[in-house]
């Protein structure tokens, strides 16, 4: 299933629900923040080694994806495009390691 396809479903499911699926329907600095909310909810469920279970460190990616999807849909974001555009940007870029705190642990 491509991404166009998942957001066709979540947006259905936001229409049936009652969620917005319009840019004047949503309050989109609500919805960042509630996209952060998911991903804290993953480091937590990671960090208590719930990776599967309810509410685990999956459904709680899933819980988030499936925001920023919501969001895209009712904001018309091709996020396929913009995805691809990206990692096509990213080809060629570097990335001095030595000056990133990133992956050290
Ligand atoms: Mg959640």
């Amino acid at each position: 299933m491509r991404l166009e396809e998942l957001t066709s479903l979540i947006m259905a499911q936001a229409k049936a629900k009652g969620f917005g699926t319009k840019p004047n329907d949503i309050d989109v600095a609500e919805k960042i923040a509630l996209i952060h909310s998911e991903i804290s909810e993953a480091y937590e469920a990671f960090r208590h080694q719930n990776i599967k279970g309810k509410d685990g460190f999956e459904e709680e990616l899933g819980d988030a994806v499936q925001r920023i999807l919501h969001l895209c849909g009712a904001l018309g974001v091709d996020i396929e495009e913009v995805i691809l555009k990206k990692l096509n940007s990213n080809k060629n870029r570097q990335w001095d390691w030595d000056k990133m705190n990133e992956g050290k642990s």
